[in-house]
């Protein structure tokens, strides 16, 4: 089933008694990819990778490696130069511009520096993309309270990003990329901004949507992170992809 139409428990929404099966089946796969920027900088050089449905990877490597490049083609942000990436089935480089964001719907993605708009609320930062997709106000409802409560910021939805510590806003943009229920979560680099204490929440919000059947995906350079979580582990170095 493609990712467009998938789905990881819509229905009742991060809900721990009704997990969803998970589903066997292949999430990505690089085929021979390669990635060269316009200033002729090769960032990765021929690799291939599968990630299976269900899986929860870390994908390391010492700063400007590659690890954004390889999870911003995952997402279609950026094109392979050579080689196909394959998200569910899908040759993100067929995408036009509608269809891919279809697929974007699908897939929730943090980033490393939250991108919160500061004068909105947490519930308003977390539901205003639900909002621009049409999702009735009933909907968002249902949706914006189990997530909040996941991600242990219920009692602060009327706050502004200003009023919250960094671990807490990072909360945020994790509770605005899950809302939508996507069954594929991309975080790049979303504790590098955040103490051990706080980036361990984090990487433990993260299991917990796996554990409901989302694969997600992490980047990092934090070794003693990985080290801590014993989930597999793809390094970035020179170009190429070493799976642990
Ligand atoms: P990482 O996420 O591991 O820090 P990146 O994927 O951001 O690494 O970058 C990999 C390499 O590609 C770096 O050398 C970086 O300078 C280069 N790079 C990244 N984005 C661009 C871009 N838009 N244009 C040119 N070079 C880029």
């Amino acid at each position: 089933m493609s990712i467009l139409t998938s789905t990881v428990n819509t229905e009742t929404v991060h809900s721990e008694e009704k997990i969803t099966q998970r589903q066997a089946g292949t999430m990505i796969e690089l085929h021979s990819v390669s990635k060269t920027y316009t200033n002729s900088h090769h960032a990765l050089l021929n690799v291939s990778l599968q990630v299976n449905k269900g899986e929860f990877l870390f994908i390391t490597g010492a700063s400007g490696s590659g690890k954004s490049t390889l999870l911003k083609m995952l997402y279609g942000a950026e094109l392979p130069t050579q080689g196909e990436v394959i998200v569910d089935d899908i040759n993100i480089a067929t995408l036009e511009s509608y269809s891919l964001s279809l697929l974007r719907r699908r897939i929730g993605i943090v980033f490393q520096d939250y991108k919160l708009i500061p004068q909105r609320t947490v519930a308003e930062n977390v539901t205003f993309v639900l909002q621009a997709q049409g999702y009735t106000r009933k909907e968002i409802q249902r949706r914006l309270e189990p997530t909040l409560k996941l991600v242990g910021l219920l009692s602060k939805a009327d706050r502004f990003p200003d009023q919250l510590s960094g671990g807490e806003q990072q909360r945020v943009s994790i509770a605005r990329a899950i809302v939508g229920t996507p069954p594929l979560i991309l975080a790049d680099e979303p504790t590098g901004n955040l103490d051990p204490d706080n980036s361990w929440q984090v990487i433990q919000i993260f299991q917990k949507l796996n554990s409901f059947g989302a694969t997600v995906i992490i980047t990092t350079h934090d070794e003693q992170l990985v080290r801590r979580c014993h989930h597999p582990v793809v390094q970035v170095k020179d170009g190429k992809l070493y799976r642990n």
